[in-house]
């Protein structure tokens, strides 16, 4: 599996939990919806990272220092795959498009509008302070639910042992943006240590503006990430030539919560099973059963 690719549904019951988690899910998600695709979630200010390929230099001082801040190990070579002690890395996309040479690509959580992982989790463990998704591990289950969700393949379960405060075992785990540093006044590692001025922490505004402000003047640069997935809290600048969506890094977009569009065939059925549970539910409801 590359890293571009959402995590498989491995078999049949992983297929029947996550139908399970997204039937669960669909009732919350009517009224998430209503409240607005990009909410901030607890807070107020939506908080977002920008991430510009152009600037970056491939070092992966950012991988170690997110390591670092969170106590996991630091092997010797950069790991090139998310897991429940690595939250974020960088490598070169494996093919450039129209360009020569591929660029370097951010992987970590997106802190997305429409975050899915939040929309299927069925104990409500995945939560947003100003923007930033993170996963409350003291409610987290293990259900897994959120790692078949993300279009982007990020949260990884700890099957392992547990990992100092920050990966406990069998909980889901991944970037939380540092939210709770960001509570003590400071910015996130990967951003504090970033040599080259690729990235940067601020409100989506104040990020959105500076991406802009790059592009203006650069021409040969592009954002993603304004729109995706009810807009997406890491903002990235990219070299034109270089689509992450045609070149299989990042999936294909979706208007708000449309499983379908981006999990193919497998979104379907599970959109078929939640839409059954919901038809089930409304049923039952006519019939009188259940309550509120
Ligand atoms: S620290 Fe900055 S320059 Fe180095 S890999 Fe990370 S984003 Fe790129
Ligand atoms: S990238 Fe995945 S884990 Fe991160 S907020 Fe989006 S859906 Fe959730
Ligand atoms: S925001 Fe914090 S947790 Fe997320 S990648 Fe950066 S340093 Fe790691």
């Amino acid at each position: 599996m590359t890293e571009r690719e959402s995590p498989p549904i491995t078999n049949r019951r992983t297929f029947l939990k996550a139908a399970a988690a997204l039937a669960a899910a669909l009732p919350l998600l009517k009224a998430k919806e209503v409240k607005g695709s990009t909410s901030s979630g607890e807070g107020g200010v939506r908080y977002s990272i920008l991430y510009d390929s152009a600037a970056c230099i491939g070092c992966n001082a950012c991988h170690v220092a997110c390591k670092t801040r969170r106590g996991f190990p630091i092997r010797g070579m950069v790991e090139r795959e998310l897991s429940p002690v690595n939250w974020v890395f960088v490598s070169r996309a494996p093919s450039g498009g129209q360009l020569q040479t591929p660029p370097f690509v951010r992987h970590s959580c997106m802190h997305c509008g429409d975050a899915m992982c939040q929309l299927v989790c069925p104990v409500e463990a995945i939560r947003k302070w100003n923007g930033l998704v993170y996963i409350d591990q003291s409610r987290c289950i293990g259900c897994a639910y959120c790692v078949e969700a993300c279009p982007y393949g990020v949260p990884r379960k700890n099957e392992g042992p547990s990992w100092g405060d920050w990966a406990p075992h069998g909980v889901s785990r991944k970037c939380d943006g540092c939210y709770a540093f960001v509570q003590e006044g400071k910015i996130p590692a990967c951003v504090e240590v970033c040599p080259a001025d690729a990235l940067r922490f601020g409100t989506r505004d104040e990020m959105v503006a500076e991406a802009q402000r790059r592009v203006s003047e650069n021409p040969n640069l592009w954002i993603y990430g304004l729109n995706e997935f009810g807009g997406l809290g890491v903002i990235y600048i990219f070299p034109k030539g270089f689509d992450p969506v045609r070149e299989g890094v990042f999936p294909e977009p979706s208007e708000g919560y449309r499983p379908s569009v981006s999990r193919g065939p497998i979104a379907l059925g599970l959109a078929a099973v939640g839409g059954l549970a919901l038809m089930g539910a409304v049923k039952a409801k006519a019939r009188g059963e259940g309550g509120e």
